[in-house]
């Protein structure tokens, strides 16, 4: 999987996408992550990558120009058209399912990361295939989207995580919450672990697990029990 991503600061996404198992997954070749600085597509008198919007109002818009220029730098240099996705607080909300299918149906993406009061509605028109946002709530930039979006789909990809049942057992995967899970020691302050960890019989923890997982999703989200009907 190629992850693309255009954005004002690509100095953000250095310390988060460069660690831990994201990190491990570039530097395996499992997943590769290119930022692009989108200023340097700017090719107007002043290299303005911003302007006021038509008809008034407050702060300022990102220009067409410059996001199409780098996305079709972007496509020449990948020899393929990535999928187009613009993280944005008016996109269909993400989750799980989605990430899957993303997975699933691409192997690579490019990720627009808005800025100021968000992009001329032209380049959304012409060259967005899908809005995401992240929650009903609005951000200063796109940035920290794209960095849940890409994290959470890496995870997706074939030998990022060491074993699939990593994400198939996790809570959102299946529709349900995860059952708690318990380390050593067996007795902490007095709380024991529940006895059928202990058990080592796999088809009682397993049951025990299924039990959990749905008391779990009943008290804490009862509405994706109710979706799931
Ligand atoms: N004026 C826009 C609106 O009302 O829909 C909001 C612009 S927001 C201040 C600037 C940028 O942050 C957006 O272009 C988008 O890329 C990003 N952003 C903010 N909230 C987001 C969210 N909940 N999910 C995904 N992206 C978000």
């Amino acid at each position: 999987m190629r992850i693309d991503i255009i954005t004002l600061f690509p100095e953000m996404f250095e310390p988060v996408m460069n660690e831990s198992i994201i990190g491990r997954a570039q530097k395996s070749g499992a997943v590769e992550i290119v930022c692009h600085q989108l200023r340097d597509y700017a090719f107007d008198k002043h290299r303005r990558v911003d302007d006021t919007p038509y008809g008034g109002g407050m702060g300022m818009l990102m220009k067409a120009e410059p996001i199409a220029l780098c996305f079709e730098e972007i496509c020449r240099q990948t020899n393929t058209q990535p999928h187009f996705i613009y993280m944005s607080p008016q996109g269909k909300t993400l989750n799980q399912g989605r990430l899957r299918e993303i997975a699933n149906d691409y192997s690579n993406v490019c990720i627009l990361c808005g800025h100021y009061e968000g992009v001329d509605q032209r380049l959304l028109d012409e060259y967005i295939d899908e809005e995401i946002s992240i929650g009903d709530y609005v951000l200063t930039g796109g940035e920290l989207p794209a960095m849940v979006f890409a994290d959470a789909l890496c995870r997706m990809v074939p030998g990022v995580l060491s074993n699939n049942e990593c994400f198939t057992e996790e809570s959102h995967f299946n529709g349900l919450l995860e059952y708690p899970q318990y380390t050593k020691p067996s007795e902490w302050r007095g709380k024991q672990v529940p006895e059928v960890l202990l058990s080592g019989h796999h088809a009682n923890i397993e049951k025990w697990r299924k039990e959990k997982s749905l008391e779990v999703t009943r008290i804490k989200r009862p509405d994706l029990l109710k979706s799931n009907d």
